[in-house]
C-alpha cells in the first residue's frame, strides 16, 4: 500500500459521513466502542458510537480477519465426498485501528500469504478496508515505541486519521482510500498538517513508560532456555491461554470436524488455538512435547520475542493486551528485562 501525497481535513461530521458512505458501499463497519471500562471493536453506523480517544480494545481487530471460530465448509458422505461452497466472507471496514494493530495485521497478511496461501483469511482481507487512527494517549502497558511499531505508522492502512486539534487530518494510504476521500469532497490541506501531527506524536512519545526493545532479544532468549525466570514466572501462570487469545499477532488455529449423529454429514471448523494450553502440543498415545507449564510459557514468550516457528510474523507489537488481561499479572517485558540481566 504505497502512501499517496494528497492530504485532507475534516471534522466529526465528516467522519460520520465517511462511516455512512462505507455502509452505503456495502461494508459492515466496525470501530472501537466503549462498554463499561473497556473497548471493543463492534459494528457501528455512526461516529457517535466510537471513542476516538480509546487506548486498546479487549480483542484486537484481528478477530474480524482471522475470527476466533469459523465454519470452513459443510460436507456430506454419499456416493463420494461432497463439499459445500466456501461461504462468502462479509466485506468489512475497520474504522479506528491503532498503529500497533495495523502492524499486527501486516504481519498476519504476510503469514497467511505464504505458500500455501490461506484462502479464507485472504478473501476477507482483500475485501477489507482499513482506516487507521493515530493514538491520542498511551497507558502504562503500551510499549509500541520500543518495538518500532508505533505511535507513527506509514503503511497498512487505506486512510489514516489523526486528531490535530482543529480537525482530523486524513492521509490516504492506498488508491482505494484516496478515491474514497475524494468522493466525499473533503478539503485538501498542506504539509503544515503533517507537521502538526508530528508534534503531537513527539509529545505522545514522552508518555511511554514500558519498553521491550527487539534488538538482540531473540538471540538472547534462545541462548537462555534454562534461565530461572521461566520456571519462576510459570509458577504463577494458570495456563489459561488469555495472553495468546488477545494477542494481535498470534495466528495458531486448530481444525476439526463436527459430525451429525448420522455420521454422514458435518462441518469443518477452525478455531484459534493457544500454545499455552496443554492440548496444543499433544500427540498420539498421550505424548506431549510441552507437558510442563514453564515449557509452554517459555515457548509462547519465545514466539513473541521472535524466536519460535512464526519468527517475526508472530512477534510482539507492544499493544500491552497480554499484560492487561493476564489473571496472574505476568508481564513479558519483565521477563525480557530479567533475561537482559535487569531485576
Ligand atoms: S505479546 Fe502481548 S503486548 Fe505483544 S503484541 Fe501480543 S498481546 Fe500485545
Ligand atoms: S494469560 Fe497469564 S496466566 Fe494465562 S496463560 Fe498467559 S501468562 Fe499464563
Amino acid at each position: 500500500m504505497g502512501k499517496a501525497s494528497q492530504l485532507f481535513k475534516t471534522d466529526l461530521k465528516g467522519l460520520d459521513r465517511l462511516i455512512k458512505k462505507l455502509r452505503s458501499d456495502g461494508y459492515v463497519v466496525y470501530g472501537p466502542v466503549k462498554r463499561g471500562r473497556s473497548w471493543f471493536f463492534l459494528e457501528i453506523d455512526s461516529v457517535k458510537q466510537v471513542d476516538l480517544n480509546y487506548v486498546r480494545t479487549v480483542l484486537p481487530p484481528k478477530k474480524l480477519l482471522h475470527p476466533p471460530r469459523e465454519k470452513l465448509f459443510e460436507f456430506k458422505l454419499g456416493d463420494g465426498f461432497e463439499v459445500s461452497e466456501k461461504p462468502m466472507p462479509p466485506t468489512v471496514a475497520l474504522f479506528g485501528v491503532h498503529p500497533c494493530d495495523l502492524k499486527a495485521i501486516e504481519r498476519q497478511d504476510e503469514f497467511f500469504s505464504q505458500t500455501p496461501e490461506d484462502p479464507y483469511y485472504l478473501a476477507r482481507r482483500r475485501n477489507a478496508l482499513i482506516i487507521g487512527l493515530t493514538c491520542t494517549r498511551v497507558d502504562e502497558n503500551c510499549f509500541c515505541l520500543s518495538r518500532g511499531t508505533g505511535p507513527e505508522v506509514s503503511t497498512g492502512f487505506d486512510i489514516l486519521i489523526t486528531d490535530v486539534g482543529n480537525g482530523y487530518l486524513l492521509e490516504p494510504g492506498s488508491a482505494k482510500g484516496l478515491e474514497l476521500l475524494k468522493s466525499l469532497g473533503f478539503q485538501e490541506v498542506g504539509d503544515e498538517y503533517l507537521e502538526a501531527k508530528q508534534k503531537l506524536i513527539e509529545e505522545l512519545k514522552k508518555s511511554f513508560t514500558k519498553q521491550m526493545p527487539p534488538e538482540g532479544l531473540a538471540e538472547l532468549a534462545k541462548s537462555m532456555l534454562e534461565h530461572e525466570v521461566w520456571k519462576e514466572t510459570a509458577e504463577r501462570c494458570l495456563s489459561c491461554g488469555n495472553c495468546s487469545l488477545v494477542c494481535p499477532t498470534c495466528y495458531c488455529f486448530d481444525v476439526y470436524d463436527v459430525l451429525e449423529l448420522n455420521l454422514r454429514s458435518g462441518v469443518r471448523v477452525r478455531e484459534l488455538d493457544s500454545c499455552q494450553l496443554l492440548e496444543y502440543a499433544e500427540v498420539a498415545l498421550g505424548g506431549n512435547f510441552r507437558r510442563n507449564r514453564f515449557q509452554r510459557l517459555r515457548h509462547w514468550m519465545l514466539c513473541k520475542f521472535g524466536v519460535a516457528g512464526g519468527g517475526l510474523y508472530s512477534s510482539c507489537v507492544g499493544c500491552g493486551r497480554c499484560i492487561v488481561y493476564c489473571p496472574a499479572n505476568i508481564d513479558l517485558t519483565e521477563v525480557a528485562s530479567r533475561l537482559r540481566g535487569g531485576g
